[in-house]
């Protein structure tokens, strides 16, 4: 990783230019404002967006479908192929201060973290699948003495990007890095609450010699450019992350108009099971607290669910009551890295309600449960970090995915007990377990439902080796690793009589 200066960073917020566009063969395509896109750190309008309907989106993949038919990105050595990408992480790597301002000015990723993790984490993310781009084969099959039998790796065509809010750059990456290092064209939706971050990245794709059309961008809502992306008939495979009920939906249109393949990151609702042996509480105290008010809990993999042996919870809830409290919300563009606003006012609504209604089917609110004062942090959307008590399991707190900073709290006297608390309903997305017992660590690993386990630990650094996804409604195929280059390719089989 490149070292960074730990300078710090600040920057004003109306002096950033907004690249208020659709990317599409090669260019910025302005178009009519109609979305306006709001900042979470003070609630400004800032911008308007363009909304790309189905001529729009039929342009910018027809453009895509041009560009892999009759363009060199997968027709060329795919060595060169790796080599664009990598120059392209260069680049934007290069260009990490304007980067972390566009990032942080409409998103939740204070500056000072996205210019030290989002930036260069996206830039070694491309380098990781730029890796992948020449280092693959097809394999020769046992077939008769007379014939000769191959399967050869091809990419699929066309793949759209449909990326969420919480992390735009980062999860950025996850979609189209495999996809473009496969030999694939891409047409990515980034979140119409974080759009412009991405028109950055497709301009300096294009300066780092990726050619025209291989990478295009479509700015707008869901459910008009999100579906028309996925109901176009040259699409071939839908990447997505979001939440379960756009997965569920974005499945359906794949099914109805195909089928095609997906790949689906969703949502999560991940245990934390902390035991009585742990030989540092403070310690623990800090990595759960960091795992809830991170990016204020809006992270698919928030440890949102803290399920404790009996004995300890008094000691670990004044400890992260201390954790909490110690944190300072303030706008996205100040240096100090301040604790996260909520991504927009109708989710800082939301939290609200599902903490209303989970107190009244019981839980006690033991801190936060409340915004911050709007006076405080000039209108911006802000909530308290919060711990809840839950006595019975079912609690809607419990239940449904906040993506707030919401933890629950909930206590066992074994095991099993602990075993049965974490496992959910729904969701399996993440777990992390906390113990000084390696082997009680590996016996509870084996029997969590979940796509990720960490134990001692929590959370993703820049180990792209591993591929990442969810059990249950949490998805379905895998980000990063192999797992999502090879995601990325269909297979050929060849029969030739010799
Ligand atoms: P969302 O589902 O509201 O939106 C995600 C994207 O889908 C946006 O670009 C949105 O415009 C688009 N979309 C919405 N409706 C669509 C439709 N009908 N057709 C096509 N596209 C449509 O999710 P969000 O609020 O942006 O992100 C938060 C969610 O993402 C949470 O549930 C979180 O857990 C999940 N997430 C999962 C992972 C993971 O790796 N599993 C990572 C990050 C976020």
């Amino acid at each position: 990783m490149p070292a960074f200066d730990s300078e710090r960073i600040a920057f004003e917020p109306d002096r950033v230019a907004i690249p208020c566009a659709h990317f599409i063969a090669g260019r910025r395509v302005e178009g009519e404002g109609r979305l306006p896109v709001a900042r979470p750190s003070d609630g400004r309008v800032y911008a308007e967006l363009p909304e790309a309907g189905e001529v729009g989106v039929d342009e910018a993949v027809s453009d895509a479908s041009r560009a892999f038919r009759c363009g060199d990105w997968w027709r060329q050595a795919p060595r060169e192929r790796g080599r664009i990408l990598r120059r392209w992480a260069d680049l934007i790597e290069a260009d990490v201060d304007e980067l972390a301002k566009l990032e942080a000015l409409g998103s939740s990723r204070p500056v000072e973290q996205a210019r030290d993790w989002d930036v260069p984490y996206t830039a070694e993310g491309i380098r990781f699948f730029a890796e992948f781009a020449d280092k693959h084969g097809g394999e020769v099959a046992a077939t008769a003495a007379s014939s000769l039998g191959m399967q050869i790796a091809e990419p699929m065509g066309v793949v759209a990007a449909i990326a969420p809010w919480n992390f735009p750059l980062a999860m950025t990456c996850w979609k189209i890095a495999p996809a473009l290092a496969a030999g694939n064209s891409v047409v990515l939706k980034p979140s119409e609450l974080t759009p412009f971050s991405a028109v950055r990245l497709a301009q300096l794709a294009i300066r780092a010699g990726m050619p025209p059309g291989v990478f295009n961008l479509v700015q707008g809502s869901g459910p008009v450019t999100g579906e028309a992306l996925c109901r176009h008939p040259q699409i071939d495979k839908v990447t997505f992350t979001g939440s379960t009920a756009t997965g569920r939906r974005i499945m359906t249109a794949c099914a109805e108009t195909g089928p095609r393949p997906v790949t689906l990151e969703l949502g999560g609702k991940s245990p934390q099971l902390v035991f009585a042996d742990i030989p540092d509480l403070d310690r623990t105290a800090r990595t759960l607290a960091r795992a809830i008010t991170g990016n204020a809990g809006q992270v698919c993999v928030a440890g949102s669910r803290l399920v404790i042996e009996r004995s300890l919870l008094a000691p670990m809830v004044e400890r992260l009551m201390a954790e909490f409290a110690s944190l300072a919300p303030g706008p996205t563009w100040q240096s100090g890295s301040p604790f996260s606003p909520i991504i927009s006012s109708v989710q800082l609504d939301r939290i609200a309600a599902t903490v209303g209604r989970a107190r009244d089917a019981g839980a006690e609110v033991l801190c936060g449960g409340e915004r911050f004062s709007p006076q405080q942090e000039g209108g911006g959307c802000f909530y308290r970090p919060t711990l809840l008590a839950i006595g019975e399991r079912d609690n809607p707190a419990i239940a449904e995915e906040i993506f707030g900073p919401v933890l629950t709290v909930q206590t066992f006297e074994n095991e099993e007990e602990a075993l049965a608390l974490a496992e959910h309903e729904v969701y399996g997305l993440a777990a992390g377990v906390h113990t000084a017992d390696l082997s009680r660590a590996l016996r509870v690993v084996r029997r969590l439902s979940a796509g990720t386990v960490w134990v001692n630990r929590y959370g993703r650094s820049h180990d792209y080796i591993l591929p990442t996804g969810g059990y249950k409604c949490s998805g379905i195929g895998r980000d990063l690793g192999r797992a999502a280059f090879e995601a990325n390719l269909r297979h050929k089989s060849v029969l030739i009589d010799i």
